[in-house]
């Protein structure tokens, strides 16, 4: 029993049941109570998110721009803009760095709502969210991208593998560098995990995309084992 006190995960557990009790539940933006009726933002604050309504687009969008002439993707999807200083960074900020995980799954179901009837994903097999710098999760504890995909997989009833792509063994040049600093020249050296070989159409889930750099990165990798396998991108926001 004594041992068992020391366990921060039941501290952890204890502090999640009641600090709703304590502390009321407040917006993740202007920090004001929430009414019953609001969940993770309040109205106010809501009403300031820049929606992008890529949903709506007979044209291509600015993330469908953003990719010309890099790397071609069956279909594109983001909820928010962001814009640096604007109350969508402040949700982004809460979703990143405030230990709120669930934030990123209501909005992912978000986006699962808007893009449900889109013909450009009705035959999405498979969800994959970008993965995150090890250290970057050690820190926080998870992968927001994760959570978003999360959420999308709930209302689409669509899979997610968060170890779809498998880092590809080490070359020995890159084991003799430090755990972390190999990370990132392993982003374009993934591999499908064996039992995924039937997959079709993935979305890879970002968080925001800014210069798209990483999802090129990965998309690049998937196409160039397996060119059959069409890619799409999903993410809670784009800069603006
Ligand atoms: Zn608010």
């Amino acid at each position: 029993m004594k041992r068992l006190l020391f366990q921060p995960k039941i501290w952890k557990n204890l502090y999640r049941s009641i600090s709703p009790i304590i502390f009321p539940e407040s917006c993740l933006m202007c920090k004001n109570e929430l009414a019953a009726s609001e969940q993770w933002v309040c109205s106010f604050c809501h009403g300031e998110l820049v929606y992008t309504y890529f949903e709506l687009y007979t044209e291509p969008t600015k993330l469908d721009q953003l990719f010309w002439g890099r790397v071609s993707f069956a279909g594109t999807y983001a909820l928010l803009y962001f814009e640096k200083g604007k109350s969508s960074q402040k949700i982004l900020h809460a979703l990143k760095y405030q230990s709120n995980p669930t934030v990123g799954v209501a909005f992912g179901k978000e986006i699962g709502r808007k893009i449900k009837l889109l013909e450009a994903f009705k035959d999405l097999d498979l969800l994959v969210p970008v993965p995150i710098h090890p250290k970057k999760e050690f820190v926080r504890g998870y992968n927001q991208s994760e959570q978003i995909a999360a959420g999308i997989a709930a209302v689409l009833s669509v899979k997610m593998d968060a170890n779809f792509l498998k880092k590809q063994e080490h070359t020995e040049s890159q084991t003799t560098r430090g755990k972390f600093a190999r990370w990132d020249n392993v982003v374009d050296n993934f591999i499908l995990k064996k039992g995924n070989q039937n997959v079709k159409h993935i979305a890879l889930v970002d968080d925001v995309v800014t210069t798209g750099a990483t999802l090129e990165a990965l998309a690049r990798s998937i196409q160039k084992n397996y060119p059959d396998i069409r890619i799409s991108i999903l993410s809670l926001a784009i800069t603006k």
